[in-house]
């Protein structure tokens, strides 16, 4: 029988107790899972978390593009300007500019907010369903699952903070 130690007394336990038989608090649930399974589950894991990363990183990839044909339009915007009115041209300048930082904030904000929007509703569907079949083809419950994530997961992670927004 495994034993499962008190986080807040620390006494012993028998893993079939629910509660410190000491202090009366709720202990984590033991897992039935046999090596392989937890092994297995772990590699389910971590592939997933993979995918996440690399959603984010393709998110990441858009937003710079996006912000980069910003600057480009901006530059020939501004270039254009200050060789077509010649007898404005600080004015131009200084419309540039304002235009410029105006343009970044907008625009950035904008591509910012749909960006998180966009992946966030892309990784919901995805990875819930990419989880729920693997746990009905495989027959690991949503505890079992849950509690391998809080074994191999970060608390950076992708996954485990997806997780705990649903
Ligand atoms: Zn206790």
């Amino acid at each position: 029988m495994a034993k499962i130690i008190c986080k807040f007394c620390n006494a012993e336990n028998e893993d079939s107790r629910e509660r410190c038989f000491s202090c009366n608090a709720p202990l984590p649930k033991s897992s039935a899972l046999s090596v392989e399974d937890e092994k297995s589950l772990e590699n389910f894991i971590q592939s997933t978390e993979k995918s996440l990363l690399s959603a984010k990183s393709k998110a990441d990839t858009v937003t710079f593009s996006l912000f980069f044909l910003i600057a480009i339009f901006w530059v020939i915007a501004s270039f254009a300007a200050y060789r077509n009115f010649k007898d404005e041209r600080v004015m131009v300048i200084v419309l540039s500019i304002v235009m410029g930082i105006v343009a970044f904030i907008f625009f950035g904000g904008l591509i910012g907010h749909f960006e998180r929007k966009a992946m966030r509703k892309a990784f919901n569907e995805k990875i819930l369903q990419t989880i729920s079949e693997y746990l009905k083809a495989t027959g690991y419950t949503s505890a079992d699952f849950q509690y391998v994530c809080g074994k191999v997961l970060t608390e950076k992670s992708p996954l485990l903070s997806f997780l705990n927004e649903i």
